[in-house]
């Protein structure tokens, strides 16, 4: 590194700190800049495929890969402890410092089942799982095979988690496995989430809610989780309600990374303070953010990610020429839901527009339809591990796919303000 150097460090090497680390190293004169990863974790995980470990359709190697990155862009393989702000420095478990002139925060977040009473007991890793996590999902594969029917129940501690639609995902493809085996009618399926229906924005909700009732899944929304109780096999409510399990496929609290926690400046579920559209944090004006280690409203998924790095390259370029931030991002989201026997749903959606019917114009490949069960959808999902690897990580665009949502094809409902949330 020259003295004339200054250093851009971004902090986590996932989804969203790879796309930003190939982004920058394209954008930035490397005689000025350098742009360090700082991530201790040796492999890349595809974490949407943790959803289809449990049903023995990828094993984690499948979608494990080492971790790499463009030459130019230096890898720092520690694990951050604290971020000194004041310092401009990232303290290490090691004991050492990085230091740097900006930082973008990208450190995801992380599963804590142990924020839930009687969740880490004798029962877990037995008849309680996650599939968030590359240990849950390759425990629950035998267990799924070896369920005989009774009582299994698929649950999210919390909002927010990250991709929302998986556990909805899982309990389609609960559905679809069973029915296979032959023990869906000995099997009461039912799903357990603290909103007030299937996913968070009504249009949706009322889709796959229905679809949840054509599958015979039963929904228990509402359900603020106070309790495990191992001895009753059973997940108890604040308000009393029990549900009894044979099998607990559970999604813990998801909370942001413990550095930041030991930072200081995170909110109460430790994610970042951020502005919701420039992504400049709201600790220090040389401190940036993106994915789902910040607060922002919506979703935490690897596509949001992909799109906010689109508008933080922008407001970095900008800042490092003392420009006001000029990107704005508006929130967009989409995602393939699978819904089991080979068909999948797509959503697309942001900050003020809920997903609506329609279609999603996508040249070559699609059109692919939205909040309709196809088997287009599915492919559209199955096609997104190769868009991963091969497009998105290395900072690519994906063709005609863009940062901001568009209307085109959409079917808005009469009445605008239906579909329109304030923001
Ligand atoms: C089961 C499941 C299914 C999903 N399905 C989809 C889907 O279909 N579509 C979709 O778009 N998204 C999906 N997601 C969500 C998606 O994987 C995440 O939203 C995305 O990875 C977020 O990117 P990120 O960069 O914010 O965080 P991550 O990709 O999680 O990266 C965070 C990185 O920070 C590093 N880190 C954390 N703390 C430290 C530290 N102290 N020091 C150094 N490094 C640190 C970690 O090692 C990690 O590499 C799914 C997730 C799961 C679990």
């Amino acid at each position: 590194m020259s003295k004339d150097q200054k250093t851009i460090l971004i902090l986590g090497g996932g989804t969203g700190g790879t796309v930003m680390a190939h982004r920058l190293s394209r954008a930035l004169d490397h005689k000025h800049w350098r742009v360090a990863v700082l991530d201790h974790g040796a492999d890349h995980l595809y974490q949407p495929g943790l959803l289809l470990v449990p049903f023995g359709v990828y094993t984690l190697s499948d979608i494990t890969r080492k971790r790499r990155f463009r030459r130019g862009i230096d890898w720092i393989a520690e694990e951050a402890v604290a971020i000194e702000p004041e310092k401009n420095r990232v303290r290490l478990r090691n004991g050492g410092n990085v230091g740097y002139d900006i930082l973008i925060i990208a450190t995801g977040c992380e599963t804590r089942p142990q924020e839930t009473a009687g969740s880490l007991g004798s029962l877990w890793g037995k008849s309680i799982f996650d599939f968030y996590t590359p240990a849950g999902s390759a425990g629950l594969a035998p267990a799924l095979a070896d369920f005989a029917g009774g009582d299994l129940v698929v649950h999210i501690a919390e909002m927010p988690i990250k991709c929302p639609v998986a556990p909805l995902e899982f309990a389609f493809l609960t559905d679809a496995y069973l029915r296979k085996r032959g023990i869906r009618s000995k099997t009461k399926l039912t799903f357990v989430t603290p909103l007030s229906g299937a996913f968070t924005k009504p249009i949706a909700s009322g889709m796959l809610g229905e679809l949840m009732h054509r599958k015979d899944i039963a929904v228990v929304p509402e359900f603020n989780i106070e309790r495990i109780d191992e001895e009753k096999k059973s997940i108890f409510s604040y308000d009393g309600t029990g549900i009894r399990f044979d099998l607990l496929v559970t999604v813990p609290p998801n909370m942001g990374s413990r550095v930041i926690e030991a930072s200081g400046f995170g909110d109460e579920m430790h994610f970042v303070p951020t502005d919701h559209k420039t992504l400049q944090s709201k600790i220090a004006p040389n401190i940036f953010a993106l994915g789902d280690a910040t607060d922002l409203p919506s979703s935490k998924a690897g596509a949001v990610a992909h799109f906010q790095a689109d508008i933080l390259t922008r407001n970095i370029l900008d800042f490092i020429h003392d420009r006001p931030c000029s990107a704005a991002f508006e929130g967009h989201s989409n995602c393939f839901i699978e819904s089991g026997h080979g068909k999948g749903i797509m959503i697309d959606f942001n900050y003020r527009t809920e997903p609506l019917p329609g279609k999603f114009p996508l040249p070559l490949v699609g059109p692919f339809s939205l909040l309709k069960e196809t088997r287009i959808n599915h492919w559209g999902k199955l096609l997104f591990r190769h868009l991963y690897w091969n497009l998105l990580l290395k900072g690519r665009s994906i063709p005609f796919v863009k940062s901001a949502m568009s209307m085109r094809g959409k079917i808005p409902p009469r009445g605008r303000e239906e579909w329109q949330t304030q923001h």
